[in-house]
């Protein structure tokens, strides 16, 4: 795809960019993308081929040469090693994330599952936060257990906790959310690097719920930083992607192991992907603008007990977040004041957005995690995981937010008195 007479407009314009660092909106549409591109498309091309032709047997031996003792390479040879499409969406996640590199995944797992497997061997101990995505944790316990790797979890936001839980020599990792799902917890990245560096742990966060508009962990001395693409950064709930972030000589590793574990994106969800990236950065202003002001209304409001939102200044971490983030980001946590039943209710009265999993899309969801990830448990046994019954996620979109908060007015508006009533009675029983 590269465009030899070009190439060298494309170099000045990536050393100007070097010199003076461009905002992320700015990045968000230009960066990474070749200036021309082939027949002079002005979007990035979608290059739906497999494998990849080599005009004679020299032209086959000049790329084993760059392959195997050379730099780079700047062709593919088979569709499970990349793809130019792919090669282009990555390039324009570094630079958001102020990253040398980054390797795309076709999910947000694949690209969890795939780093802790490609950095850790048997016998080593990671350390993670609770409040986390439950299939990382999953992964951690169960998967990683079977081949002799043991992961010990920690409360979020609790240090001496996480120090305490690190075996000198054994631990090799340490992971964590920032903001947490569900309760939106921001850890202090320059504690958890301390500890790291202590020990000598690696560092992951899985900045899923910042995006690299709110938060840049490796501006932090992070390791690794994880996004599910599937959220934020495609923005259109249409897609599933992954993607980890990292200096060169760490992403390397990653990309061979990608190669041989053969989940990278396609050329079509990549192309889909960068399309979304483009608006990322209006698209997360607007919700974080939202969010904030569907929190401060929901705070006020008398049906609600509890708002979790670290832009609020009653949330645990407001003041780290204050100092890491730009913008608190646009999922906010709840509790209605009621049971779950009176919840469900709630949300069966809210008319804009859609009760589903996942966050991040223009579309605003909802969504009651008692039901969507712990239905097989009972009230007491979600209470032991920290999950209560009237819990409420609400992943704002991109509606105009006056609309959202009279949509929320309205539903709980709609709650009858006499529901509250039986709530709290139940409650003072119990
Ligand atoms: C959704 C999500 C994941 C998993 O990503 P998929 O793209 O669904 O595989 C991991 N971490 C967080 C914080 C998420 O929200």
């Amino acid at each position: 795809m590269t465009n030899n007479n070009h190439a060298h407009i494309d170099r000045a314009i990536e050393e100007a960019t070097r010199r003076r660092p461009q905002g992320h909106s700015t990045r968000a549409v230009h960066a990474g993308a070749q200036r021309h591109k082939a027949y002079s498309s002005l979007t990035t091309p979608i290059v739906q081929s497999a494998t990849f032709t080599f005009q004679d047997t020299q032209d086959l031996c000049d790329f084993m040469d760059r392959k195997v003792w050379g730099d780079g390479l700047d062709r593919e040879e088979y569709g499970r090693y990349g793809n130019p499409t792919m090669w282009a969406v990555e390039d324009r996640l570094a630079a958001l994330d102020n990253a040398e590199d980054a390797v795309l995944y076709s999910s947000g797992m694949a690209a969890v599952t795939s780093l802790l497997l490609t950095v850790l061997k048997s016998g080593q101990h990671i350390v993670m936060t609770n409040d986390c995505y439950r299939r990382t944790r999953q992964f951690c316990l169960t998967f990683l257990g079977k081949f002799g790797i043991e992961t010990s979890v920690v409360p979020a936001g609790d240090y001496d906790a996480l120090e305490a839980a690190i075996i000198p020599g054994k631990t090799r990792f340490i992971i964590s959310e920032s903001p947490t799902n569900p309760y939106l917890r921001v850890v202090d990245l320059n504690r958890i690097v301390a500890i790291a560096k202590q020990y000598k742990c690696l560092t992951m966060i899985d900045a899923t719920f910042a995006t690299p508009v709110n938060l840049r962990p490796l501006e932090w001395g992070i390791d690794f930083v994880l996004h599910s693409a599937t959220k934020y950064l495609s923005g259109h709930n249409d897609l599933l992607a992954g993607v980890i972030t990292g200096s060169k000589d760490r992403i390397k590793p990653l990309k061979d192991a990608r190669g041989v574990l053969g989940n990278l994106l396609d050329p079509h969800a990549a192309y889909l992907l960068e399309r979304g990236i483009k608006t990322l950065g209006v698209r997360v202003a607007q919700q974080n603008q939202t969010a904030l002001a569907v929190a401060q209304f929901l705070e006020a409001h008398p049906k609600i007990d509890r708002v979790y939102y670290p832009g609020l200044a009653s949330h645990p971490d407001h003041e780290i977040a204050a100092k890491q983030m730009t913008g608190f980001g646009g999922v906010v946590s709840f509790e209605v004041r009621g049971d779950l039943k009176t919840t469900g209710d709630f949300i069966d009265a809210c008319r804009i957005p859609f009760i589903a999993p996942s966050l991040g899309g223009v579309e605003s969801l909802i969504e009651q995690p008692a039901l969507v990830s712990f239905y097989e448990l009972t009230t007491a046994e979600r209470l032991k995981v920290g999950i209560k019954d009237n819990l409420v996620r609400f992943a704002v979109g991109i509606e105009d937010t006056n609309d959202i908060i009279a949509d929320l007015d309205q539903a709980l508006a709609s709650i009858p008195e006499w529901e509250l009533e039986v709530a709290w009675e139940e409650r003072f029983r119990s």
